[in-house]
């Protein structure tokens, strides 16, 4: 007989395809046992790091017969074209790889007795759309990040009409969405900022098909952000057709268990003499990193503040241009000549520094940790909010801005940091804003906060709790 099974087609990026497992996970839990199984495509080439391989083989081992792997064969795309943006390149490597190998996959996964209940698309994914429409799959939306960016992604078309330049030509306007704070509009995602960037079609189609989804399943839960979600539900966000049904499942968070874990970190070690609740945690995502000057001005600031810290540094960009962030950047950099002179001594056991990566989850469930200095991506922002840790908001890139605006306007979970007009940030100003979380009334409340928050999002993750609104596999 043949076997169910839901697709999941994530896109490329070590954050979107922990958060499509997860999802899955969640699945297989609230399906009967041995009634499904998922199949999730992977899109190969530049985008597969050794930590996304060894990631996908962890799983593999831990769901031999529940997670199946589908990996794209290679194409040979080029990805050093300077006349094409980042965004471009990628919906171009994303687009040519479901063009070419996403139906091929479907027939396979069909041909090896499956029955293709569902499938589940990243945002970026929508290439995948009217293929799916064709073949008569029903088809969700998985969107990994939270509901103030799906209500902003929803609006964003009717933005795009009511203005005639590009947003980076706006740059001091503030922007209206409906159930949002106002936004400046050179605080857009990247892709969306120039109109005569190819780009920005793409992110417009992709978010005009959002609504045309059987569903779009979001990571967040409704008691995080109560105005997005009301203002999803009145329909005020999609304006040119029904809205469609919304399922907040989150939050959904990497399971430290399928991490790969050598030895205990130096880190964890390190936090585990520290007193509790006393130490600031900085980092900034998978691919956040700073010119050398900024570093500077960080380390100024936290030395200046007197308070303990942790804290993840990255080598600078070549390109001094602050938001040019890459993934791809050298491991051996000689943190000494980022830091200022005497800066490890003169905060020895009260500060670590630590290269390229630390074990954010582990981190910020550790008790000595207080507070966390984060760019504001989603899975941070979930981590941090389960782990109950209160933060600093220091946004960076794609819709990030979006995301701080919720935390430090609505929900109150952060406090953000005030950026000049190049959005580099003062040594006085971090050093300001870490004071006020470490070590004043303002940072207690909003510890409070935090700890309640994480009772909610606990709740929500419980049997009767929002997990269960997953869409049924045959509707
Ligand atoms: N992005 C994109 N296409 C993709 C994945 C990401 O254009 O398939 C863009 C997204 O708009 C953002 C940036 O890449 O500007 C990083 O996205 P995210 O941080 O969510 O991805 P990850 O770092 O997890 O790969
Ligand atoms: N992360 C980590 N250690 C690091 C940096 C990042 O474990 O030093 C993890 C973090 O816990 C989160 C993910 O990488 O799960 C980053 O995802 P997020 O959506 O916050 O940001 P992105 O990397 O997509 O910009």
């Amino acid at each position: 007989m043949k076997k169910d099974t839901v697709v999941l087609y994530p896109a490329p990026g070590m954050g979107h395809i922990i958060s499509m497992v997860e999802l899955g996970k969640l699945i297989l839990r609230h399906s009967p046992p041995n009634s499904i199984t998922i199949s999730i495509l992977i899109t190969t080439g530049p985008y597969e790091t050794p930590a996304i391989t060894s990631y996908i083989t962890r799983i593999s081992h831990t769901y031999p017969r529940s997670i199946t792997f589908h990996r794209f064969p290679h194409l040979s795309v080029d990805t050093d074209d300077c006349s094409r943006s980042r965004a471009a390149i990628q919906f171009d490597i994303i687009r040519l790889n479901t063009l070419h190998h996403f139906s091929h996959s479907l027939h396979h996964i069909a041909q090896t007795d499956h029955h293709i209940r569902a499938l589940v698309i990243d945002f970026f994914c929508t290439s995948a759309f009217p293929i799916a429409a064709q073949l008569r799959i029903p088809t969700y939306y998985f969107y990994t990040s939270g509901a103030s960016a799906l209500a902003a992604f929803f609006y964003l078309p009717k933005i795009g009409e009511q203005v005639d330049k590009s947003f980076k030509d706006l740059a001091s306007t503030y922007l209206h969405f409906p159930g949002l704070p106002k936004l400046l509009a050179s605080h857009l995602p990247e892709p969306v900022l120039d109109r005569n960037d190819p780009a920005y079609g793409d992110f417009i189609y992709f978010c005009s098909h959002l609504s045309k989804a059987d569903g779009v399943i979001v990571n967040t839960f409704e008691d995080l952000e109560p105005i997005p979600v009301r203002a999803i539900a009145d329909g005020c966000c999609v304006v040119e057709a029904p809205t469609p049904p919304v399922y907040y499942i989150g939050p959904i968070i990497l399971d430290s268990i399928d991490e790969e874990v050598e030895k205990k970190h130096e880190c964890l070690v390190w936090l585990d003499e520290q007193p509790n609740g006393s130490v600031l945690f900085l980092c900034f995502g998978s691919r956040g990193s700073f010119s050398e000057a900024q570093v500077r001005e960080i380390a100024i600031g936290l030395e200046r503040s007197e308070q303990r810290f942790l804290w993840v540094v990255r080598a600078p960009p070549r390109n001094t241009n602050l938001k040019q962030v890459s993934e791809y950047e050298e491991k051996d950099f000689d943190l000494n000549k980022v830091l200022p002179d005497g800066f490890v001594e003169r905060t020895k056991g009260r500060g670590l520094v630590v290269k390229e990566w630390a074990p954010q989850v582990e981190v910020l469930n550790h008790k000595a940790v207080g507070g966390f200095v984060s760019h504001c991506g989603w899975n941070s922002t979930l981590e941090a909010l389960v782990a109950g840790v209160p933060m600093i908001a220091w946004p960076l890139y794609a819709e990030q801005h979006l995301n701080r605006a919720a935390l430090v306007e609505d929900m109150k979970m952060a406090i953000g940091v005030e950026m000049e007009e190049d959005e580099f940030v003062s040594g006085s100003e971090l050093e300001r804003r870490v004071r006020e979380l470490m070590a004043s009334e303002k940072g207690r409340e909003m510890r409070e906060r935090s700890i309640e928050m994480r009772e909610r999002a606990l709740k929500a993750w419980e049997e009767q709790g929002s997990t269960t609104f997953l869409p049924k596999a045959d509707k």
